[in-house]
């Protein structure tokens, strides 16, 4: 890597304790040293963010309201803030020039939407002078400001959106997440051992990944990687410091937009699963136009997020309309087609399980390539996993199935399409 302008991201394990946050101020001198022009986003330290949100529960208002989640905001941006000032501390202790910023100082601009904004903008200015006169800068991850001043924050793990955020308004050349897993797997190596880490992984598939299950980037990030074509690695950040930095520069995995051969030829790069769905079905619905709409509809505007559906053949002209919610609808969303939909449809019943489970396959390319999915579905049945429903898109098919099959499926299918080998390149 040529000298560049760069940022790092740590993670909240990474920054756990102030040795820790010494090693990371070592490893960001490191790079600063080489020539590169760095800027670092870190997360609160681990724990922290939870620690203040536990407190902000035991005084918080029943309900929830505008007025309530703006403290909370106010309070859980209070991690990053420490982090913050500490890496800088530290920079500073290494001989380095460094200053933090945190999000309303840079500014990093979000809507309103409190303890779930989006960012709209970042004036880099500020950074852009700092760099200029050889300064390390570190930025806060997670807060941002609203149009009228109050702080938010970006949601769970929004860290990695600000330092991806950053870096596109930056036009870094690349930015590097450091985390506490080296890289991205085909699959959760706590359920295979054999998992092996991609050295790259296509845009796409890393979406798929992160929005079927995957937790090593948070969505959002790779959405706006995506659109704003931010080059992102994902490494460790518990090697030794002072590795060579060109060994470093290639580790981990490299989440890129050329999908080259290699990628094709490998026909599924990973096995995604989630156990946060549940699984719903509307018993006994007459059969006539509109009935997706008239079920859905209501639950669409209850703020209820649906996954995978499916309509059933009808019999003497009754039908049964099964879909999947996030666990945490689930009773809300029962209660809402009990007492609304199912009296209006003059439907049966409404039933449910959340004992179900999604495994995805995913992979560019099934793109070119017939007999995919019809090998997950062999494979499945082989070991007497009955599937329930199956949703499938250009570059994935998923399956819910009874949750307890889950490690069951991901290894099997973890086997059968050899993700074991090492690769043939
Ligand atoms: N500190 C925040 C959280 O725990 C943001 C982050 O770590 O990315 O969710
Ligand atoms: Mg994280």
């Amino acid at each position: 890597m040529t000298m560049a302008l760069i940022v790092h991201k740590y993670g909240g394990t990474s920054m756990g304790s102030t040795e820790r946050i010494r090693n990371v101020a070592k490893r960001v001198a490191k790079w600063a040293r080489a020539g590169h022009q760095m800027v670092v986003v870190p997360s609160a330290m681990s724990g922290e963010t939870n620690r203040l949100l536990g407190l902000a529960k035991d005084l918080a208002p029943a309900t929830q309201t505008p007025a309530s989640l703006r403290e909370l905001d106010a309070i859980a941006c209070t991690g990053e803030q420490v982090s913050v000032g500490l890496l800088a501390l530290a920079l500073q202790s290494e001989g380095m020039e460094a200053v933090s910023y945190s999000g309303w100082q840079v500014p990093v601009k979000t809507n309103s939407a409190y303890t779930k904004a989006r960012i709209e903008s970042i004036d880099d200015a500020r950074v852009r002078a700092d760099l200029a006169a050889g300064k390390v800068v570190v930025i806060t991850g997670f807060q941002g400001v609203d149009g009228d001043n109050n702080i938010t924050t970006l949601g769970r793990g929004g860290s990695d959106t600000s330092a991806v955020a950053v870096a596109a308004a930056m036009k870094a050349a690349e930015c590097l997440i450091y985390t506490d897993v080296d890289g991205v797997y085909t699959t959760d190596p706590r359920i295979v051992p054999e998992a092996k880490r991609l050295s790259t992984i296509s845009f796409e598939e890393m979406l798929e990944m992160a929005s079927l299950g995957s937790k090593v980037l948070q969505i959002r990030s790779v959405e706006f990687a995506g659109k704003y074509r931010v080059p992102l690695r994902v490494l460790s950040s518990f090697t030794n410091w002072d590795i060579p930095i060109e060994d470093e520069a290639k580790s981990g995995t490299l989440i890129t937009f050329e999908e080259d051969e290699k990628m094709e030829r490998a026909l599924v790069s990973g096995i995604a699963f989630n156990r946060d769905e549940a699984k719903i079905t509307v018993v006994g619905v007459p059969d006539k136009p509109g009935i997706a709409y008239q079920i859905l509809g209501p639950v669409a505007d209850a703020n209820i997020d649906v996954d995978v559906i499916l309509q059933n053949v009808s019999h003497a002209g009754r039908t049964d309309f099964s879909f999947t919610v996030n666990r945490n609808d689930y009773t809300r969303t029962v209660e809402l087609l009990k007492t609304k939909v199912v009296p209006a449809l003059g439907a049966a019943d409404v039933v449910g399980d959340t004992r179900i489970c999604k495994v995805s396959i995913v992979g560019i390319g099934m793109r070119s390539h017939v007999g995919v999915a019809s090998k997950m579905f062999r494979c499945l049945s082989e070991e007497g996993i009955n599937i329930q429903m199956i949703t499938t898109s250009e570059i994935k098919t998923s399956v819910v199935i009874d949750e307890k099959y889950m490690e069951l499926a991901v290894r099997a299918l973890h086997r059968a399409f050899e993700l074991d080998q090492p690769a043939q390149v």
